[in-house]
């Protein structure tokens, strides 16, 4: 894949740039594993105002930096600028929260004494050079909710961006310097995926992140494997979203539309499968796609578009092929399934609602990395479950109902990382995000997220 600025509005390519050569990842393997030498000795306040000047710098970009992001990857502009406030939340809470989240513990006088301890402490030091490999669904909030903690923790860290979003590769980098970051804390490699697996055998490099597909995924950690490195992998979902007899008809409708279509369809929390108890089931599917059917599909840039194109040509081309094989094998389109009339230039694809979904449907198994809904029927609560779960993948899940048996049973059964009651899965600084199954494993955001990339080490004193 070059790596190259191509505009998912009109197809056009509006700018390439080279990768990098051997000698120049060389240089910044080396910046990155100097600036560690002296990054983790640096006090948490040094840290934490260093960040909070990222974030006030990125709140100032904000307007700049979602133009970029809308032009590079297609979403809303105004969806665009959301992320990037939100990542200057995050890193203020980073900020704001870190000292006290990697403080020293103490564990408990009576079992430490047990271990023939006078006493013990638990410290939380970092573990160097992370590389991080992120997408471009999110292009600045995957890398700062990789970043904000690490750099937090005392690591240094390298990007490997997706290839279609180098300006806003290039533009974090120049953020971090810009805050006042030491020379290497914070580096953009512009490589393609072929040339991670050096990166990542490379001795100064400890650990990786990578946000993505599960080919990307397996093949990362492989190689981590193979090196006894440790890795974080935030995969692909499929999430379930599944409303009950109990549930606000009205808000579970237009949060289905919001959770289904943000983002153009193309977010790995998105709900995915919607699983509606039969009482109700109707009345959803109506109201579901009648909003479906609402919303504004354009330009990107146009402030009052919903759904813009989708990133990639291929993103496009691999979306309609799950929806032409599922209606191939007897699904119904209730809204959508084709390209919008009148919009020929771009990568857009009508937001859309199947029924009838059947096992042997790709659709059933696969992720739908688009603004595609599927649509199942269930008797109760139990039935629900097993829906919920028939999926390869488990990263978060919607339930709405207010009945506190039916919360438990899924707050027990579903196999997913979150399970969101009465609203849509969203990521937040202060909760654990990740996933289960072939959504992969680790947890990024929270204390559970930066403590990922430390060295959790015992101190013992006899
Ligand atoms: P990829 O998983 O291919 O890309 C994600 C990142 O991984 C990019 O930086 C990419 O680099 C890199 N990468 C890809 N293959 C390898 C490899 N073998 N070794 C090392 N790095 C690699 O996503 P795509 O853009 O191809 O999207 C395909 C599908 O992935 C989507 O349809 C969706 O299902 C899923 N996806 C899920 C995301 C999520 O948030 N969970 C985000 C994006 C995609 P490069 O761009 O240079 O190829």
């Amino acid at each position: 894949m070059p790596i190259a600025t191509v505009d998912p509005a009109t197809g056009e390519t509006l700018r390439t740039f080279d990768a990098l050569d051997d000698g120049d990842v060389e240089r910044r393997i080396a910046a990155a594993a100097a600036a560690f030498t002296h990054h983790r000795l640096t006090p948490f306040e040094e840290r934490a105002a260093l960040l909070e000047r990222a974030a006030d710098l990125l709140d100032e970009d904000r307007d700049t930096i979602a133009r970029t992001m809308t032009t590079e990857m297609g979403k809303p502009v105004t969806a665009a600028r959301a992320e990037a406030a939100k990542c200057a939340k995050a890193m203020r809470w980073y900020a704001q929260h870190a000292a006290g989240l990697l403080a020293d513990e103490h564990p408990d006088g009576a079992d430490v004494h047990d271990s023939g301890a006078t006493r013990a402490v638990v410290r939380y030091r970092p573990l160097g050079v992370v590389l991080a490999v992120m997408p471009w669904n999110f292009p600045l909030w995957q890398v700062v909710r990789f970043a904000a903690p690490a750099l937090m923790a005392g690591n240094t860290g390298l990007l490997k961006h997706a290839s279609n979003v180098p300006q806003t590769a290039l533009y974090l980098e120049d953020l971090f310097r810009r805050a006042g970051y030491p020379q290497g804390c914070f580096q953009t490699l512009l490589i393609g995926s072929g040339a991670v697996e050096g990166v990542l055998r490379d001795p100064r490099v400890a650990a990786a992140t990578l946000t993505g597909s599960e080919p990307a995924g397996r093949a990362v950690a492989a190689v981590a494997g193979d090196v006894i490195k440790k890795t974080v992998l935030e995969l692909g979902g499929s999430d379930p979203f599944v409303v009950m007899p109990s549930a606000d008809l009205d808000r579970a409708v237009a949060t289905a539309v919001t959770a289904r279509v943000q983002n153009n369809g193309q977010s790995c929390i998105a709900a995915k499968r919607f699983i509606v108890h039969e009482d109700v089931h109707d009345a959803f599917r109506d109201r579901f796609a009648a909003a479906m059917r609402e919303l504004t599909v354009g330009d990107p840039k146009d402030e009052a578009t919903d759904v813009g194109p989708l990133a990639t040509e291929q993103g496009r081309a691999d979306l309609e092929e799950l929806v032409d094989d599922a209606v191939g094998r007897g699904a119904d389109a209730v809204c959508g399934g084709r390209r919008p009339p009148g919009l020929d230039r771009g990568w857009y694809y009508e937001p859309t609602v199947l029924t009838g979904i059947t096992r042997d449907m790709r659709i059933h198994h696969e992720e739908a990395f688009g603004p595609v809904a599927t649509l199942y029927r269930v008797a109760d609560a139990q039935e629900a479950v097993a829906a919920a779960n028939d999926t390869p993948f488990g990263l978060s899940s919607n339930a709405w109902t207010r009945d506190r048996a039916e919360q438990e049973l899924f707050a027990r059964d579903i196999e997913a990382g979150g399970v969101f009651f009465n609203g849509m899965t969203a990521s937040h600084p202060a909760l654990p995000f990740g996933g289960v199954k072939r959504s992969g494993y680790g947890r990024e955001l929270s204390g559970h997220g930066i403590r990922e990339f430390c060295n959790v080490t015992t101190l013992w004193h006899g």
